[in-house]
């Protein structure tokens, strides 16, 4: 068993990524809108509709994909888990590049 403490965190950040299989790219954004009928409440511009999408790139271009509202709980998190796994593979790629400088140095 590894005692290094970095091997410990490396590893127990890989054993984590499975619970984030479900992430999804881009940012979770929350917009406000009317929605273009006369009559509606939103027509005054204050009491504006709340619209949730998913903001990201694709192919280069910015896209954005409305999130329907029973999902938008659901999307959120998967957004969220995203970042968690990115922040997990910036340490995992910290730990090792300081694992390889100093593999080097012991030639
Ligand atoms: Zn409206």
């Amino acid at each position: 068993m590894p005692s290094d403490p970095e091997l410990e965190t490396r590893g127990r950040l890989i054993r984590g990524l499975g619970a984030l299989r479900e992430m999804l790219p881009g940012s979770f954004v929350e917009r406000k809108r009317a929605c273009g009928r006369p009559n509606c409440h939103c027509s005054d511009g204050k009491s504006l509709h709340t619209q949730y999408v998913i903001s990201l790139l694709v192919e280069g271009k910015p896209k954005t994909f409305n999130i329907p509202a029973r999902l938008v709980e659901q999307v959120r998190q998967k957004v969220a888990m995203r970042h968690r796994f990115d922040a997990a593979a910036v340490t995992i790629c910290g730990i090792n590049l300081r694992r390889f400088l100093k593999e080097k140095e012991n030639q």
